[in-house]
Order: C-alpha cells, then structure tokens, then sequence
C-alpha cells in the first residue's frame, strides 16, 4: 500500500447518550504515515470517538475501518492485536511497579502480565530497553513508575504502547499536565516514532504544539469534523474561530 492511504476510516458514525448525540454523523480519515491532530471544543466529542474507535465503546451506527479491515464489531483487544494502540489523558501506569515492567507489562491479547515483568527476556527485554533509550529513559528503568515526573511517565506509557509494535496510536493530550521542560522532548519522540513508520492521531489542547507537530489538523464540533487542513491554515479559519469563540 503506498504512503498516504486511509489507514483509519470512519464512515457515518453516530453515538448518543441518553438524548445527548456525543458524535454525530461523523466521517474522516487518518492517512498512513500522518500525525492528525483533532482538535475542537469541549463536549465536541473527541473523546467518545477516541473511545468508539478502540472499542471501549459502541456505535449506534456507522462504520470504523482499520488497515482494510472493518473494525467497529470486533472487541478492544483484537482492535489492539491489529495494530491500533492508545494512550490515556490520565497515565494508567502501575505505579509501584519499575518503569520496565510497565513498558513489558502489556500482553497482545490486550491482558497484563501477571509474572514479574523481570522473567521477561530475550527479544522482548532487548526491545523494552530499545524503547526506553528512545524516549530517553534509559536510565531510569528500575525505579519505581510512580516516582517520575507526570511527563516522564507519559513517555513511559508510550514505550507501554510501542511494545505492541502499533500502526496507529491514538494520543489523548499527550502534553496535558506535561512540565514545559519535557514538551521538546515529546515532539521529539513523537517524530523519530512517526519517522519509524507510526501513524498518530493526536486530541490535544496545546494549539501550538499541534501547528509545530500535526498535519493534518481535524476540527471537530458538536460531534463530527467541522474542518481539516494544513494547521496555519486551520488556524485562520473563520469557522474554526467561531466553533471555539462560540462555545
Ligand atoms: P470532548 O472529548 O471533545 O471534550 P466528549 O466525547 O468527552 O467530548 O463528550 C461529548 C459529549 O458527550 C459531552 O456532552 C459529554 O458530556 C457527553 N458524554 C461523554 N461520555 C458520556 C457518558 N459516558 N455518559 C453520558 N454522557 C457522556
């Protein structure tokens, strides 16, 4: 398949709560090879479809499509064993666990280990150290994941999600909580993993970092995209500008 195709696609997709339509009719694509960010509003329903794509969540209607594959019946873990991997707003690391157990903790099965993660060698211990090296943590693998700073373990959750060799993470507010000092380095993992062949999907706040990081950027309101395109050009869009002043 050439660079550029739809990797993830969704098609008409709708998801109510109670009488609240949380996403509306929603169709997009996310293209091999892209950081996308998406963008929009609170309430605007990013996070349900966040959810509805990995399959914490169902439709009520519409379709979501992965790698060829239709997706949106299949449980969360086969979702994962497909290659679509996620990370959380809040980081869900074990905390009294080392930063290396976390990152080889995950099994594809969507299950945790259950073993000490130390048992772990071979092929997958080489790759866990690889992973820590590259988002810079290498040497603080046997300290306790609790005791990093919130952006370390951020990094440390997407090692976690890298482990399972991905095609496309989504990314929930990567920078959110993030000390100032780490966001450089962030962009940076983000990239070099972009750069290995990882597609991105990224819901975040910080619109500076998503013009210096995404293209395209999806603007999402009350439910389904509003805009995309290019972010300096998202950035001066009159529509754009009132989903967000109107709010
Ligand atoms: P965003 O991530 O863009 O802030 P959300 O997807 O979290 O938006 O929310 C979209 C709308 O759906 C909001 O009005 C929210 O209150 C509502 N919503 C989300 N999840 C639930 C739920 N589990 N039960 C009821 N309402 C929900």
């Amino acid at each position: 398949r050439p660079p550029g195709e739809p990797l993830l696609a969704v098609r008409g997709l709708s998801r109510s709560f109670g009488g609240l339509t949380a996403v509306d009719d929603a169709s997009m694509v996310v293209r091999e090879g892209t950081i996308t960010a998406l963008i929009g509003p609170n309430g605007s329903g990013k996070t349900t479809l966040f959810n509805l794509v990995t399959g914490g969540l169902q439709p009520d209607k519409g379709e979501i499509w992965f790698d060829g594959r239709r997706i949106d019946r299949l449980p969360p873990w086969t979702r994962g064993h497909l290659g679509l991997g996620r990370t959380y707003q809040v980081t869900r690391l074990f905390k009294e666990m080392t930063v290396r157990e976390n990152v080889v903790a995950p099994l594809p099965d969507g299950r945790w280990r259950t073993m000490l993660a130390d048992a772990v060698r071979g092929h997958e211990a080489e790759r866990a150290k690889e992973l820590l090296d590259l988002v810079g943590l290498g040497g603080m693998a046997h300290q306790k994941a609790g005791s990093l700073s919130y952006g370390q373990q951020k990094l440390v959750e997407l090692a976690q999600v890298l482990m399972l060799e991905p095609k496309l993470i989504l990314l929930d507010e990567p920078a959110g909580g993030v000390n100032p000092s780490l966001l450089d380095r962030l962009v940076e993992v983000i990239r070099d993993v972009n750069a290995r062949g990882v597609t991105f999907l990224v819901v975040e706040h910080n619109i500076p970092l998503v013009s210096e990081l995404c293209d395209p950027v999806i603007v999402f309101s009350a439910g389904s995209p509003l805009a995309e395109g290019p972010p300096d050009r998202i950035r001066r869009d009159p529509q754009v500008l009132d989903a967000y002043l109107g709010v």
